[in-house]
């Protein structure tokens, strides 16, 4: 007895440990489902199938028969990613199987053909009903149970059927929740990850790239783009806002001008707050021509703008300073495109510079 529990208790140690791994995967993509796309629902299907073949050579060999969890990875296959993953893992899984057939024991193979059909194809049919759940999940294994229940009890003598089928069903059950919950909280802990990744990028007022994530930005221009361009947008008496509305009032216009400057700039430019009431749009393989007009159309946009605030429509103008580069290092660029700036705000503002 103690012989089969271990055994089975290594089976769940080598689920938990590659059920692990091979969510590494998984890990930044939407959650799987019968609709993934097909090349992600096979590929859970061939780490399915692993995971059950590795189980395979840590089976107990009784009467010609391997026994073992294998039933815990396709059964989960089926319910991330419904027949395909389901169907792939079976069929990959019995390549294995027929290549450890020792000593022309076919019974124990045949057995394998039947036990995979009949808990895949019911368990994939349901699939179509079923939503991902643990209740769906008992009822797969449960499937599984009778399934492997009956494979072994047409094998073994009945003094070795008890005892097995009792460990099986318990360290089934254990083991198919507990890997459920091991993939949740892994699913979960990713997306946390995730959102904290995207908080520390974002700027909490307007939404848009914040500083951190502009920097970063600029820093993989130079590698990634042979021409680009840095504008650079100041709001033109700004304080008087603020002193005259509020700050509230002057966040409201931030707000905003954020969502102004993401609809006017194109899907490859990243717009962010540079800082306080500055704003930065980098543009990646940009010309020359296309930085003077985006930065003019802003300019005028913003100069007519109804500013939909707490304290009623206001008018705000900006002033822009940008540079154009295909050689230079992105400090300087940055820095000329901010003496641009000053040269605007010093020519009467509501104006656009480009460095020359
Ligand atoms: P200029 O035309 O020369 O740019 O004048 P300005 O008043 O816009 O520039 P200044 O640098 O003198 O003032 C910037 C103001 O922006 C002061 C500060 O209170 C305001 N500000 C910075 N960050 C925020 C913010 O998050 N919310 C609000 N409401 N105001 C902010
Ligand atoms: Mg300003
Ligand atoms: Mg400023």
């Amino acid at each position: 007895m103690l012989t089969i529990i271990n055994s089975f208790f290594i089976d769940l140690c080598i689920l938990f440990t590659l059920f692990t791994i091979s969510f590494l995967p998984f890990r930044n993509r939407p959650r799987l489902t019968p609709h993934s796309p097909l090349k992600a629902r096979v590929l859970l299907g061939v780490q399915s199938a692993f995971i059950a073949t590795i189980l395979l050579g840590n089976a107990l060999h009784l009467e010609g028969v391997l026994i073992d969890l294998r039933a815990i990875p396709i059964t989960l296959a089926v319910l991330f990613g419904g027949w395909v993953s389901g169907g792939v893992a079976a069929v990959l899984f019995l390549i294995g199987r027929f290549f450890m057939i020792t000593n022309g024991e076919y019974v124990g193979f045949y057995l394998a053909i039947a036990t995979m059909v009949a808990l895949v194809l019911p368990a994939s049919l349901l699939r179509l009903k079923l939503d991902n759940t643990r209740s769906t999940l008992l009822v797969f294994t449960t499937i599984g149970a009778i399934v492997f229940g009956a494979a072994i009890y047409y094998t073994l003598p009945l003094d070795l059927f008890y005892p097995i089928l009792l460990v099986y069903i318990v360290m089934s059950y254990v083991g198919a929740c507990a890997a459920y919950r091991l993939l949740q909280e892994l699913r979960r802990h990713f997306e946390n990850v995730q959102h904290q990744q995207q908080l520390a990028r974002t700027d909490a007022l307007t939404g848009i790239a914040n500083r951190r994530l502009l920097n970063e930005a600029m820093a993989n221009l130079t590698v990634e783009a042979e021409e680009y361009a840095l504008i650079l947008v100041d709001i033109d008496h700004f304080k008087r806002v603020n002193d005259t509305y509020g700050h509230d009032v002057g966040d409201d216009v931030l707000r905003e001008l954020g969502m102004l400057l993401v609809a006017e700039s194109r899907e490859d430019h990243l717009v962010g707050r540079f800082g306080g009431e500055e704003f930065l749009i980098i543009m990646p393989n940009a010309q020359k021509d296309e930085v003077s007009r985006l930065a003019e159309s802003i300019r005028e946009k913003v100069s007519t703008f109804p500013f939909e605030t707490s304290a009623g429509t206001l008018h705000i103008t900006v002033s822009l300073g940008a540079c154009h580069s295909n050689d230079i290092e992105v400090d300087s660029v940055l820095k000329h495109a901010d003496e641009a700036l000053y040269h605007a705000k010093e020519s009467g503002r509501n104006r656009f510079i480009l460095a020359s």
